[in-house]
């Protein structure tokens, strides 16, 4: 009987020696599991500061193309601006947005209103059936139109 338990605690010491060294090898795999998930994880977080930089660079560069487009709008603001004011001056009326039924009534007092240059255009019809284009002199008709 002495020989077959020791013979059993053998074969169990065996088994054991044989799950340790195989817990071994399995701790050993884990532990490479974990070196390559670290260096994984370095890398994409690596890849994840460069690319936030990247996009804290590209954020930066849009933020100062929003500011430059915000100054050609006010530039552009001010080219409208004066191209109103020039307009409105030529037109004599007061452009202002209260007093919209005024400015319909001088715009068509300016429609209706002979403009001083047709008063100087040849007022004959050419031959194409349009107005002759010419400056006309004291009778209203230009030199080609007998004035
Ligand atoms: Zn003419």
């Amino acid at each position: 009987m002495k020989k077959i338990v020791v013979f059993i605690l053998l074969l169990s010491s065996f088994n054991v020696n044989a799950q340790k060294a195989d817990v071994r090898v399995d701790i050993f795999d884990l532990k490479e599991d974990v070196k390559k998930l670290q260096s994984e994880n370095q890398r994409l977080s690596n890849d994840l500061s460069i690319s936030s930089t990247k996009y804290e660079n590209r954020i930066l560069d849009l933020g100062a193309k929003i500011e430059d487009l915000k100054f050609e709008l006010n530039v552009l603001k001010r080219i409208v601006e004066q191209y109103r004011n020039s307009v409105s001056d030529n037109s004599n009326s007061t452009s202002s947005p209260k007093t919209s039924t005024t400015e319909e009534n001088v715009v068509e007092k300016t429609v209706t209103k002979p403009k001083p240059q047709s008063s100087s255009q040849c007022s004959a019809t050419t031959q194409k059936g349009t107005r002759c284009s010419r400056s006309s002199r004291s009778n209203g008709l230009c030199w080609q139109h007998g004035g």
